[in-house]
């Protein structure tokens, strides 16, 4: 058989929000790799195999499926949320860049409802208007690229939202986030911790940005943060579309 690859998007957790071509993707795929509870996430099915791994292989991990796929599996690389937004459809990219022979491979990636638009749908409409996302992590990047992007984007007047905001072995960041963000704002404005969504552990909390606290967020929470616009309607905020 002639093998793929198939980056596929799980969405933020609940079933439902999987999209009706990663269902049928996921069925038709001989392999599945990735992070271990995305794999978990999945069901057991007859004849398909799982190869579930660690958090911080994601170049390993693309190398495996691509030798994988070149040898005539089908392979679903899962990723929670959407696979192009911190996670590994770029992963897979960057181990094609380095092995020539697997440009020809099919290769393909499924969207997926991103962690960012399923918080903003539970709050309302934060992200109405412009709006920019930033990964808090600096794993991969130097905070002080970190910091300046979250200071143009707060001079820009974007709303804001924050992937892996804090973890136990980075919980400084998110409250040096914090303090830039009051400090480059000039303004208070809604600040959304939006907490495993979809899934039965959903929280989501709603503070004015001098209210933030760091430890509101942890690695299951996407932060919205909105712009100079960015109000409250009964229960709701959102963004007007008109902004200056
Ligand atoms: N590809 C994923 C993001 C991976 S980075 C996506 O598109 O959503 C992991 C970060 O995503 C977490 O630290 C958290 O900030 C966010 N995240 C993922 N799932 C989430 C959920 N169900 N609720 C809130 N945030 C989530």
């Amino acid at each position: 058989m002639s093998g793929w690859v198939r980056i596929v998007g799980l969405g933020p957790g609940d079933d439902g929000m999987i999209t009706p071509e990663a269902q049928a993707t996921l069925a038709e795929a001989s392999d599945l790799v990735g992070y271990h509870p995305y794999v978990a996430r999945i069901p057991d099915c007859p004849g398909q195999v799982k190869h579930a791994s660690d958090n911080r292989v994601e170049l390993d991990r693309a190398r495996h499926a691509l030798s994988l796929a070149r040898g005539g599996a089908h392979v679903a690389v899962v990723s929670s949320g959407d696979p192009g937004v911190f996670a590994m459809a770029a992963a897979v990219f960057e181990a094609m860049e380095g092995d020539p022979a697997t440009l020809d491979l099919d290769i393909q990636v499924v969207p997926g409802i991103t962690a960012m638009l399923a918080a903003a749908a539970r709050a309302g409409a934060p992200l109405g208007h412009d709006f920019c996302a930033i990964n808090l992590s600096d794993n991969l990047k130097p905070w002080a690229v970190i910091e300046r992007r979250l200071r143009l984007a707060a001079e820009a007047d974007f709303a804001m939202a924050f992937y892996n905001p804090r973890s136990k072995s980075r919980p400084e960041g998110f409250a040096r986030t914090l303090d830039i963000l009051n400090e480059a704002c000039g303004d208070d404005r809604p600040v959304i911790f939006a907490r495993a969504v979809s899934t039965p552990d959903e929280e989501i909390l709603t503070v004015p940005l001098t209210e933030a606290r760091p430890e509101m967020a942890d690695m299951r929470t996407v932060v919205l943060v909105g712009s100079s616009t960015t109000r409250r309607v009964g229960r709701f905020v959102y963004t007007p579309r008109s902004a200056e």
